[in-house]
């Protein structure tokens, strides 16, 4: 169990905008006491107040909890298959600062490159910054050690980013995005949420009452690799069936008759935004109908109470999401379909995998402060 203080600091995370009255009511502890454990964390330089808008209700003014000038920061940083992102996060989840740029897929100038913005911003903050979360297109070890196959990295030690960092996170991005759809964006509030992103593949991750079902190794979430597609079709990690390829770029190329761009990810939002020809809308229809089929499957599975789609699945819910719709129906369970689960984008976007990082870094230090 968290302290009470750590409770407050959490709660002021979660909530921004949060008065002292209503941290009070969440944490079940009188007026008295709160304001007790807000002078000890403003004391601490964690947290502070301001006079918060009359509510119009009876009782004493209250005043609006807000991030300690002289407060903690976390940085967070996106790696993607070409592009960097580092942002400076306060308490509550606003960004104050952000650095970004391309990579040509090779680590050691990344990594020099991504270690002087970390200190740079260590430096502009005057030393406030206390935690790094790390979005990383791949896997992730327990000891921060990443591999990204499509990337050619293996084995590459992240703690190298920042060596002496009192809390380092890292996890695949398609976990971070998960979280932050559950903490900030469209799966707010939901009991076990279900995101999906279909990119070059289709990861993502289940999210048990506000934590990221990990796996036992830290790699779960490869859904796009259970056999919900064809058998006869061979995906690149060696197994055959595997859904992510019939609902991805090169399942498009294949319905349509033509060769496999290498880009496919691109090709893809590109056809699925303007397909014109009746053969293309057709292609586009079969691989919504694919993705709602595995959607199906995985809710009737994990009993999941809300679906998020990222990537390419919000270009197909846009273009076709009635098929969608209908191949999710028809896969559900009878007891299920008078009451479906939502399947919902994103609302967070390309911004996902970046506000995860932050939210498990915040998460992870605020247990470190109070
Ligand atoms: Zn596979």
């Amino acid at each position: 169990m968290p302290s009470r203080s750590t409770a407050l600091l959490q709660a002021a995370h979660a909530h921004p905008g949060l008065t002292r009255a209503d941290a009070a009511r969440l944490l079940g502890v009188g007026t008295g006491a709160a304001t007790e454990i807000v002078a000890r964390l403003s004391r601490a330089s964690l947290l502070a107040e301001v006079p918060a808008a009359p509510s119009g209700a009876r009782g004493r003014p209250t005043t609006t909890l807000v991030p300690h000038p002289q407060g903690p920061l976390v940085l967070a940083a996106a790696i993607t298959h070409e592009t960097w992102r580092v942002d400076v996060v306060e308490l509550g989840g606003t960004a104050l600062a952000t650095e970004e740029g391309r990579h040509g897929a090779e680590w050691a100038t990344l990594a020099t490159t991504l270690a002087a913005t970390v200190a740079t911003f260590r430096d502009r903050y005057d030393g406030r910054p206390q935690a790094l979360g790390l979005s990383v297109p791949g896997t992730v070890t327990a000891a921060a050690r990443l591999d990204a196959a499509t990337l050619l990295w293996h084995d590459i030690d992240l703690r190298e980013l920042w060596p002496d960092a009192p809390v380092l996170v890292a996890r695949n991005d398609a976990s971070l995005a998960a979280a932050a759809e559950s903490r900030r964006g469209a799966a707010v509030g939901a009991a076990v949420a279900l995101h999906l992103h279909v990119e070059a593949g289709l990861g993502g991750a289940v999210v048990d009452h506000g934590t990221v079902l990990a796996g036992a190794t830290g790699t779960a979430g490869e859904f796009g690799h259970m056999p919900f597609g064809d058998p006869a079709v061979r995906c690149p990690c060696g197994a055959r069936g595997c859904w992510g390829t019939a609902v991805d770029g090169t399942a498009l190329a294949r319905l349509l008759g033509r060769p496999v761009p290498r880009d496919h990810v691109a090709y893809a939002r590109q056809l699925i935004r303007t397909a014109t020809e009746a053969d293309e809308r057709a292609a586009v229809r079969t691989v919504a109908a694919a993705l709602g089929r595995g959607i199906a499957g995985l809710v009737n599975g994990v009993d999941a109470d809300l679906v998020t789609l990222g990537g390419l699945g919000v270009d197909l819910l846009a273009a076709a999401g009635p098929e969608v719709e209908a191949a999710y129906r028809a896969g559900l369970m009878a007891y299920r379909r008078d009451d479906p689960p939502p399947v919902l984008p994103a609302a967070l976007g390309d911004d996902g995998p970046v506000a995860g990082a932050a939210e498990e870094a915040w998460s992870a230090l605020l247990l470190t402060l109070a």
